[in-house]
């Protein structure tokens, strides 16, 4: 199995950007690939966004990765190893895939769009290649159900948590075709060059922290609606105040994007069987109608908080 000493990492959004900022921290050389924009969504076109303004937005962030630099703190803490980071679009820089250790998925939360890009990885990646994805939820097994023997032997589930830099806890999950070796190598390359706390999860939806998550998250909404408490009351007791350094409730789920947090939600609720706790996972329908006007969090600059 190769050891990992180049990266690529596929979305170049809230996370991907920062999962390769973490990777060029510790001196990683990384390729980083998104799409470029072809559609706009009823949510940006209600604010105004063309393509052309989404284009040239994504490019800058590609383009200009000192942003992370800007972010405060900034992502990428160690500001020299910029030029560690490559970028490069996903329908003509594929063949960057075939000269790097490892490759991670972060994409936006949904199954198919996943399995599209798989399927490219696994036609452009060399055979031994580590394969990951930062799914929150989404089942590792059903995502690589169409690859090859070698990918499936070579996949599993890394999930980071946001943001990278701070949040310690990387959640490993593999798939009964995993090998494990690569298991194996991949908990110890977690800790000792990630500076990760490693846990290893079975492939159920959601995996451990995100189930327990979102099922508490739901139900702080349900309690927060009927008892007639504010967004600023519940984050007023759920933040620095009992000791979370920054976050609390609703700020972190600004931080998250409602949109993750809605797909992330349906995930869990289409994949339990039971009713009542497919009801706990109801998205709320404030949540929806704010997701619906574009209110997705700091990266609209417009959540339960405004960005400054
Ligand atoms: P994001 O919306 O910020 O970024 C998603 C990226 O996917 C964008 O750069 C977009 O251009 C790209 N994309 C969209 N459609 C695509 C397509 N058809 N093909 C290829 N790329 C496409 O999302 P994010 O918050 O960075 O989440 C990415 C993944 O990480 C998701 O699976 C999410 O569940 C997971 N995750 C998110 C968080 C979080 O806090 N936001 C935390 C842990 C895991």
């Amino acid at each position: 199995m190769k050891r990992i000493r180049k990266a690529a990492v596929i979305g170049s959004g809230v996370m991907g950007s920062s999962i390769a900022a973490h990777l060029v921290n510790v001196g990683i050389p990384t390729t980083l690939l998104d799409i470029v924009p072809n559609e706009v969504t009823a949510a940006e076109k209600a604010k105004g966004l063309t393509l052309q303004d989404k284009a040239v937005r994504n490019r800058i962030v590609n383009q200009s990765l000192k942003s992370l630099t800007k972010q405060k703190p900034a992502a990428l803490t160690v500001k020299e190893n910029i030029d560690l980071i490559t970028v490069g679009n996903l329908e003509d820089d594929l063949e960057a895939l075939n000269e790097v250790d490892w490759i991670i998925e972060v994409v936006v939360e949904n199954l198919e769009v996943k399995k599209k890009v798989f399927e490219k990885v696994d036609a452009h990646r060399k055979p031994g290649t580590i394969v990951s994805s930062n799914t929150s939820g989404i089942s590792i097994h059903d995502m690589s159900a169409d690859c090859s023997d070698d990918f499936k032997a070579h996949f599993l589930g890394t999930h980071f948590f946001n943001p990278p830099r701070y949040l310690k806890l990387l959640e490993i999950i593999p798939t009964e075709y995993t090998k494990n070796d690569v298991v194996e190598y991949m908990k110890t390359f977690g800790e000792d060059v990630l500076g990760k706390g490693v846990v290893v999860c079975k492939d159920t939806p959601n995996f451990i922290a995100n189930r327990i998550g979102t099922y508490g998250l739901q139900v702080t909404v349900e309690e927060m609606i009927k008892g007639g408490f504010t967004i600023g009351e519940i984050d007023s007791v759920s933040g620095p105040l009992i000791g979370r350094p920054k976050s609390a409730t609703f700020r972190t789920l600004d931080v998250v994007g409602l949109d993750t947090f809605v797909h992330v939600a349906n995930n869990v609720r289409e994949q339990v069987s039971d009713e009542s706790e497919k009801a706990v996972f109801e998205i709320p329908d404030f949540i929806q109608t704010m997701v619906e006007k574009g209110w997705i969090g700091s990266k609209a600059k417009q959540g339960f908080y405004l960005k400054k």
